[in-house]
């Protein structure tokens, strides 16, 4: 699992938690959000603008 965040605000949506506020449930992957997703904070920043979050383990 991975996290992806937007580069205009910091959002991060995180593929294990997910974003309930959003309707996304956990385990979505970030791949399988929809095309037009958008950023929930700031709406500025689409999905291809994401960055992943390469998590330390
Ligand atoms: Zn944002």
């Amino acid at each position: 699992m991975s996290s992806f965040r937007c580069p205009e605000c910091g959002y991060t949506y995180s593929e294990e938690l997910g974003d309930s506020r959003e309707g996304y449930a956990p385990a979505t992957p970030f791949a399988e959000l929809p095309d037009d997703f958008v950023c929930p904070d700031c709406s500025v920043r689409y999905k291809e603008d994401f960055e992943q979050i390469v998590e330390q383990t």
